[in-house]
């Protein structure tokens, strides 16, 4: 048994991370992440070595899984870094209508989302004037432009198109450069290739059970007075779940979940010239307003989305083929002869004359009505489950809007093929299931990521700060959100172990 901790911190995610970072400098901080540390290089570059980073029981130091529940799918990570080793580093704020809905206002919440900031530092790509998008949203719904920062090294960037995947340049600005960082300049200690699976409560704090990651090596038991969970919404949920017999949660504990809108849709092959096939990430966006049946303003975000550099030649051949099969095509279209012409350049390399950088893809956030929930499989693993996510109001005025959008400028309109019989909607931001509130009977955790007991007090010394907090789909990318929650649970953190001192 080793010697007690101050705060130990389970997942090295935005959350967990955050939390690090701001409770540091006031105590003995230990952050385990079950992953493993990736550095540049390292990232796998072919499908193939997709494949092989597939997080599972036989692999558990993979990099990337999927869980999927009735209807809708959704992708999570497992390394120091959390999500933001694959992600694009899109950056953004919610607009303030989302937290009408929440148990902290707009305001209240401003100057953690300005500390993340300051920490994570997004700019805009160098290139984003001239990729094409930009023109084409304004030529398609003028006034709506919202252009986006990404958490990027413009400077190392070579638009390889590696982003997702994981950057073996060393451009991008995980959190292992960010927030992970500054916490281990002010002392933390990031131990990888711990995994946390279980936890117990004690006279004056916690035991944290833990795993050496893929090894059979025996469990540690490190004591801790705070324990802070930060393990991603399916890590938090999977142990909560495990642990419900000694720690009874609040009813809402798996509900009111959500995908944040997500969708995946492409105009394919039309006459504008655009940048399907570049290697720049995703740099612009159009918000259009939807009020939905209940008179509540939300928000669809439709963004000029990328395909990962590792699965264009695939995906060029793919949706040649969907196009062909499934596609409606729309509006005002040119001479047969160029279409055939781009489509076969496609075969035979990726071209910037090709027809998948004539392709525009919708990548969809979207405040959702957040009606998913959790299920659990025999094993205790979560995952989201949402059977009619395809019904849900906003999805369908997305679905809609496309197919205007396509009327107008042309091209081959590929759904979502998640409408098909046996297709899922898939999605990178699962929110939710843990959601904040301001009591008892509004959620699990209070406005600090303090979790209720079903009586309405606190568990002493145990909080969430990760995603399963947010109490609302977002309609825009989640990591910036989560680091300003994690911000506001770590200050009050700080606060708490500065009384008691
Ligand atoms: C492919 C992809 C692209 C995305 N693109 C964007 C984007 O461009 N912009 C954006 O804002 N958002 C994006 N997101 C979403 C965003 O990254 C997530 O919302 C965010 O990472 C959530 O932060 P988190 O701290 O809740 O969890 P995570 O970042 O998922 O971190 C949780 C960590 O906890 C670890 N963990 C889990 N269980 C345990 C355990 N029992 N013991 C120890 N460790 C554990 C996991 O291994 C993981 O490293 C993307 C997500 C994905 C998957």
């Amino acid at each position: 048994m080793s010697d007690r901790v101050d705060v130990v911190v389970i997942g090295s995610g935005y959350g967990g991370s955050a939390v690090a970072a701001r409770v540091a400098p006031h105590g003995r901080v230990l952050v385990l992440e079950r992953g493993r540390a990736w550095r540049p290089g390292d990232f796998p570059q072919h499908l193939p070595g997709l494949a092989g980073a597939y997080h599972t029981r036989r692999n558990p130091l993979g990099l990337w899984g999927m869980r999927l529940g009735a209807g809708v799918g959704n992708a999570y990570v497992s390394g120091v870094g959390g999500a933001s080793l694959v992600n694009y580093g899109i950056t953004q704020a919610p607009e303030d209508h989302v937290f009408d809905a929440w148990p902290v206002s707009r305001t209240e919440m401003a100057p953690y989302y300005a500390r993340a900031l300051e920490v994570l530092r997004p700019a805009p790509s160098p290139l984003a004037d001239s990729l094409g998008d930009k023109a084409f949203l304004d030529g398609i719904e003028p006034g709506r432009r919202v252009d986006l920062v990404n958490t990027i090294d413009w400077e190392r960037c070579t638009h390889c198109g590696l982003c997702v995947p994981g950057c073996n340049l060393g451009a991008k600005r995980s959190l292992d450069v960010t927030y992970l960082a500054v916490a281990q300049a002010a002392g933390a200690e990031v131990r990888a290739e711990r995994e946390v699976v279980a936890l117990e409560r004690e006279e004056g704090g916690w035991r944290v059970v833990v795993r050496h990651t893929g090894r059979a090596l025996p469990e540690e038991v490190i004591p801790a007075r705070h324990v802070v969970l930060a393990a991603g919404t399916f890590g938090t949920l999977d142990l909560l779940h495990r642990e419900r017999r000694h720690l009874p949660l609040s009813d809402w504990f798996g509900r009111r979940m959500t995908m944040n809108g997500d969708g995946l849709a492409f105009l394919y092959n039309t006459r504008h010239a655009l940048s399907g096939h570049h290697g720049a990430p995703i740099t612009t966006s159009v918000h259009l307003p939807f009020v939905d049946p209940d008179g509540r303003e939300r928000t669809l975000n439709v963004m000029s989305g990328r395909i990962p550099k590792v699965a264009m030649r695939f995906s060029a051949l793919v949706l040649g083929v969907f196009a062909h099969a499934l596609g409606k095509r729309r509006g005002p279209r040119d001479a047969a002869g160029a279409r055939a012409w781009r489509r076969f350049l496609d075969l035979v390399r990726t071209d910037p004359r090709g027809a998948l950088a004539h392709t525009f893809m919708y990548k969809l956030d979207a405040e959702d009505s957040s009606n998913g929930h959790a299920v659990f499989d025999a094993d205790g693993r979560s995952a989201l489950a949402w059977a009619d996510y395809q019904q849900d109001p906003i999805v369908r005025f997305a679905a809609h809007r496309l197919e205007e959008w396509a009327a107008k400028v042309g091209g081959v309109l590929v759904p979502d093929v998640s409408g098909l019989p046996g297709m899922r909607s898939f999605g990178v931001h699962p929110l939710g299931g843990c959601r904040m509130g301001a009591s008892v009977e509004e959620g699990v955790v209070d406005t600090a990521g303090r979790v209720f007991q079903p009586s309405g007090e606190v568990y002493e010394g145990l909080r969430i700060a990760d995603a399963s907090i947010i109490p609302s789909s977002l309609g825009v990318p989640s990591s910036l959100t989560v680091a300003a929650l994690a911000e506001r649970v770590g200050e009050d953190l700080v606060q708490t172990l500065r009384t008691a001192a």
